[in-house]
């Protein structure tokens, strides 16, 4: 593994399923009465969240100490950087204080990649979500997820060639979006992205993903195994993308009606937070095809895997 994580796009196939399978044996720990590993004793590792979180931050810090690092959250609000001190400030900071990683969740696209290339800070950069640019590791768990539902609770070495995934909706102002087409085509998936042409960026042809401008008549010809649904990012919109949210609801949502146009095998996912009601239903949301929460948990097996990869050096997993 390469010392930093800044975007899906830096795993090749095998450390993509490397990784998987490590989640593979973490989530193994996290059964147990105990969920504890050794692996990170004595290592530092800062949550540098300058943007709301509630699941990444949460997950990030669970999965962390599970590996018995030392944990140190630093969030903007009521620290110096609500005083107007820099990124490079406060990385210099960390750096003094002898973090061994910095989890790092920015509005600004590149931040990450910024920490990563300056030398204001030796540790390894893991980007937990940087502006509309990327979000890796909710790329990797929901991989894995789809891995678990696919192919089974235990495949180590499986990828997902020939998994149909269309992800759908504010595809515009999604790192999620972004970070996952790339994965997924790393890992043999066919990725379709389904929107309405004011949420897709304007050039899309850079991105490893069919495109679709209608949602129903996508899912009847190219039957996804997989289906995304994209939370509508408010905070990042500064025009009108759709006329009304009930509009948006009608043609963009996946509802009941869609939900049973579904082969009976797909599964519906959402990264959270959902805006019930919007493009997700709450039949849909709590439906057993519905693999929100699971995403969730998984999500601490996959922190748990890239911490291990990237900061355990030599040491033994001891899973
Ligand atoms: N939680 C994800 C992210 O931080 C998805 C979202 O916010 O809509 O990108």
């Amino acid at each position: 593994m390469t010392k930093h994580l800044l975007s899906a796009g830096d795993l090749s196939r095998e450390q993509a399923i490397e990784i998987l399978d490590i989640a593979e044996g973490m989530s193994n720990v996290n059964d147990r009465e105990i969920k504890k590993l050794p692996t990170l004793r004595g290592k530092t590792v800062v949550n540098l969240f300058f943007e709301d979180s509630t699941r990444t931050r949460i997950s990030f810090e669970v999965a962390e100490k599970r590996l018995s690092a030392d944990v140190i959250n630093f969030s903007a609000k009521g620290s110096s950087v609500s005083k107007g001190e820099s990124l490079k400030d406060t990385a210099q900071t960390l750096e003094a204080i002898g973090a061994d990683a910095v989890v790092i969740r920015h509005s600004a696209s590149g931040a990450a990649n910024v920490l990563a290339h300056s030398n204001w800070i030796q540790g390894s950069i893991i980007n937990a979500g940087d502006g509309t640019h990327e979000h890796p590791t909710q790329a990797l768990l929901d991989a894995f997820t789809m891995r678990k539902r696919i192919h089974g609770a235990q495949s180590p070495g499986k990828a997902l060639d020939g998994v149909k995934v269309a992800i759908v909706g504010d595809i515009l102002h999604s790192r999620v979006a972004r970070s996952n087409q790339l994965l997924l085509s790393t890992l043999g998936a066919e990725v379709h992205f389904v929107a309405p042409p004011t949420l897709l960026p304007q050039n899309a042809s850079g991105f490893k993903a069919a495109l679709h401008y209608n949602l129903d008549e996508m899912l009847a010809t190219e039957k996804p195994d997989v289906v995304m649904m994209l939370r509508l990012q408010a905070e990042r919109m500064n025009a009108s993308y759709f006329p009304t949210e009930r509009e948006y609801a009608r043609i963009w949502g996946f509802n009941a009606g869609r939900l049973g146009a579904l082969k009976d095998s797909a599964i519906v996912m959402h990264p959270g937070p959902m805006n019930r009601g919007l493009e997700i239903d709450a039949v849909t949301a709590d439906s057993p095809r519905s693999t929100v929460l699971e995403q969730v948990t998984n999500g601490v097996s996959i922190r748990m895997a890239v911490l291990y990869s990237l900061l355990s050096g030599e040491r033994s997993a001891d899973v």
